[in-house]
């Protein structure tokens, strides 16, 4: 136990910025790391598997550390105790799937304790976020409900919705809104186990009305996206910008400050990167330069707007997260991809940037939001 932690304290030490380790948490509760695998063991998902399902590993999260493509387990404790009760806080409860009562820690549900462990650093980097804004950043105290192994079940078993093809996760139910409520009163974090991918290109079914939606226009896409850290961070980010730009459409804007802010608290321009615990392996770079968009991007979600964020970051640093959190303020649910640049460059002439940082990154995005002809690439 002592060398595993001393393993992690060493890599701490050689990359300090926005590593995906241990315990950097500034409020109040503590938490220690322990139990790590040793580094043959990691490097191999099977094993990952097997160790997450031990119970010595409780409560468990998953992180890559800096520098690698292995996911790895920590174990935590809350104020240096081994949790007991119910898995909650002032945020948020777990349930498993459709109950009404929040998860115990005395389950040892790894999905949970992954969760809970991950929420906990995407409240702590808002709390940061706030403090360098001076705005206060509402994170949720009702509680709301987190949902892990979400099922399909409610569906017809032939007709796939929405939820059930591409997303491993969401912010808020839109399936049965009679039985789950609107996204104001009922907002939930739901993480699901099975999902539906289109088929390849070449199928031919992907593309036709009432197929495409079917077991013939659709792959099995299995996947535990309670396990995955960066899509936990991009789902409590939708709560975040839910004020400003919506919740209930996945907009270009939503699904974008999601993905930059779901990866920045990461620590990586990417967001998915499954491949340890999926046969359909989800995994989006946003590392490379964004293209001048085309008429697609407007419409719908891709990688523009989070490249284009990461862009601003390569060029400007960290201070960019302040100034698109800002932005925010001069956006709203019906906002488009169009109206960023004018949110950005008002914002940017405030203060932090110099007038020359803010005619370059004028003269960038007079380039970038050309809507240029013909389709986009994906
Ligand atoms: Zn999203």
């Amino acid at each position: 136990m002592k060398f595993g932690f001393a393993i992690l304290s060493l890599v701490f030490l050689a990359q300090p910025s926005l590593a995906d380790d241990g315990c950097q948490f500034s409020h109040d509760w503590t938490c220690e790391t322990q139990n790590i695998p040793d580094f043959w063991d990691g490097l191999n998902g099977v094993t990952l598997q097997k160790e997450l399902a031990k119970p010595e590993h409780f409560p468990a999260y998953l992180y890559k550390p800096a520098g690698s493509s292995h996911t790895k387990i920590g174990r935590f404790f809350i104020d240096r105790r081994y949790p007991v009760g119910p898995i909650r806080c002032e945020h948020f409860e777990i349930h498993d799937a459709k109950s009404d009562d929040a998860l115990k820690w005395e389950s040892l549900d790894t999905s949970a304790s992954n969760v809970y462990w991950h929420l906990h650093r995407a409240i702590d980097y808002f709390n940061r976020l706030s403090a360098e804004t001076g705005e206060a950043i509402y994170q949720e105290k009702r509680p709301i409900v987190i949902r892990v192994h979400m099922d399909t079940d409610w569906a017809m078993w032939i007709k796939f919705t929405n939820s059930e093809r591409y997303n491993t996760s969401q912010t808020f139910p839109d399936v049965e809104p009679e039985k789950w409520g609107t996204p104001e009163e009922q907002r939930e974090i739901w993480f699901f186990i099975p999902k539906r991918h289109l088929m390849p290109k070449w199928v031919i079914a992907r593309y036709i009305p009432g197929l495409k939606n079917t077991i013939f226009g659709t792959t099995g896409f299995p996947l535990d996206s309670a396990h995955v850290p960066s899509i936990i961070y991009h789902e409590w980010v939708h709560l975040m910008t839910r004020q400003y730009l919506g919740i209930d459409k996945d907009t270009p804007l939503n699904e974008g400050y999601s993905d930059y802010f779901g990866s920045v608290i990461w620590g990586r321009p990417a967001m998915g990167d499954t491949e340890e615990f999926s046969s359909f392996p989800y995994d989006r770079d946003f590392a490379k330069s964004p293209d001048q968009i085309y008429a697609d991007d407007v419409k719908t979600p891709g990688d523009f707007v989070p490249r284009f964020f990461w862009s601003l970051r390569k060029q400007f640093g960290p201070r960019v997260d302040a100034l698109l959190w800002k932005s925010l303020k001069l956006l709203s649910p019906k906002s488009t991809l169009l109206d960023l640049p004018r949110a950005i460059l008002a914002t940017a002439g405030d203060r932090s940037f110099a007038p020359d940082e803010v005619a370059a990154m004028e003269k960038q995005m007079r380039r970038l939001f050309t809507i240029r002809k013909g389709r986009r690439g994906d």
